[in-house]
């Protein structure tokens, strides 16, 4: 965990609820809706067996608290007006198997999508890129959906220790210690993936090598980067809502 960061066990309820909500919200508003697929969960403090989640039914870009729902490793739900996402085993079988994972996300990003269908191994093109220089798992024992949790345990299985895990033909997982760190990842996961495929209609792009991207992740990574990178795609999705929120108490002012 970087300085500066909350850690989730620390975070009360209210905070972490509506940090959940910002996270879909952010992540929909910078390219990762998928119409209403794509969800986000954060392992509940004090229950390491619970999870919040997106709700089923809306697009990432919608959600706000009261659209979560609660959830426990036995895939039943505690609390919540909506409907529980199928791909529900995706996050509980990764929490099982990584106590060090409190934010899980899935997503069907256009860029990491598309790149996820080759199998090719992902070049350090840009400063980003440097995140994920260890290369990233692929699963491909399968394209569906995962509905059951035996697919749950194999993708866990696959993702290993890993930042995150490219899906064949479907999309991405991310997870991170901290609702920040995974939404960060997933951010510049996609950003890196657009560099490439720009890099690409200019040519056959170089990447860093793996000792210098080992030195460059810790220059531009460490301290309290990620913390800012959050705080600044908080800023970002304000920006962006701020003409809808003025327009709504125009409507409610008549
Ligand atoms: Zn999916």
């Amino acid at each position: 965990m970087s300085k500066g960061e909350t850690p989730i066990a620390e975070a009360p309820e209210g905070i972490l609820k509506t940090k959940l909500a910002l996270a879909c919200r952010i992540l929909g508003t910078e390219g990762q809706d998928d119409l209403d697929l794509g969800h986000v969960s954060v392992r509940i403090p004090g229950h390491p067996e619970r999870m919040w989640m997106k709700g089923k039914g809306l697009c990432l870009s919608e959600i706000h608290a009261e659209d979560l729902v609660t959830l426990d490793f036995n895939y039943r739900k505690l609390a919540g007006a909506r409907a529980v996402h199928g791909e529900l085993p995706i996050h509980v079988e990764i929490y099982r198997t990584r106590p060090d994972v409190n934010c899980v996300i899935h997503t069907h990003p256009l860029y990491a999508t598309a790149f996820a269908a080759t199998r090719q191994p992902l070049p350090a093109v840009n400063n980003e890129a440097v995140l994920f220089a260890a290369p990233l798992p692929y699963f491909d024992a399968s394209t569906d959906l995962i509905v059951k949790p035996e697919q749950g345990r194999l993708l866990a299985e696959t993702l290993g220790d890993a930042k995150a895990v490219f899906m064949k033909n479907h999309g991405i997982v991310v997870v991170g210690e901290s609702i920040e760190q995974a939404v960060a990842r997933a951010y510049l996961l996609e950003k890196t993936i657009k560099t490439l495929f720009i890099a690409k209609a200019f040519g056959e792009p170089a990447g860093t090598d793996a000792a210098e991207a080992a030195l460059k992740e810790d220059h531009i990574f460490g301290g309290d980067r990620i913390q800012s990178i959050w705080e600044t795609l908080v800023r970002m999705l304000e920006q962006r809502e701020k003409p809808l929120r003025l327009l709504e108490e125009l409507l409610r002012k008549g």
